[in-house]
């Protein structure tokens, strides 16, 4: 087992994940394990002009006290993939922990794309040039491993194990 597939199983065990699939439960979930806020706020696809996480559409937005997603996806399942490689950012740890780089949003019209929110209090705005390919590729990997984990019909997961231990221990 790779070692980012230990980390997910880890956090699934930490963090239950909702079957069936549910992105604003698991969201919930998520935001009570971090003991932070997390709001998802849908927008446009072309609102971050590709700048934004995997293919283009995602940001996370951590302020003062909260964290806000923002999500642009074609289909719904493109939006809980986006959501997902945003959670993988926070969980894996990948928030920059530095001095605040909320200027480097300034091409990005954030209070028209939240107005439902407050701009107020940004502490950073992440996007794909801030992480780097390799925390890139486990944020993509780890909302891969969530929506195939999220998808996969439990009761035949479970009788599979099952019949595993039997074949084992006959
Ligand atoms: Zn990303």
């Amino acid at each position: 087992m790779d070692q980012l597939t230990a980390k997910f199983r880890e956090l699934a065990r930490v963090i239950e994940i909702p079957y069936p699939w549910d992105t604003s439960a698991y969201v919930a979930r998520v935001a009570e394990y971090r003991g932070r806020p997390i709001h998802l706020c849908s927008i446009d696809p072309d609102a971050l002009a590709g700048t934004g996480c995997g293919t283009g559409s995602g940001l996370w937005i951590a302020r003062e006290h909260d964290d806000v997603i923002m999500y642009g996806g074609e289909t719904p399942w493109h939006n809980d993939q986006i959501i997902a490689h945003e959670i993988g950012h926070m969980l894996l740890g990948h928030g920059i922990g530095k001095a605040d780089n909320a200027d480097d949003a300034g091409d990005l019209p954030l209070r028209e794309l939240m107005p439902s929110l407050s701009a107020e209090a940004i502490r950073s705005v992440l996007r794909r040039a801030d992480y780097g390919s390799d925390r890139e590729h486990d944020a993509e990997a780890f909302a891969d491993l969530l929506m195939v984990h999220a998808m996969l019909p439990r009761r035949r997961a479970s009788r599979i194990r099952s019949t595993f231990f039997r074949a084992r221990h006959r």
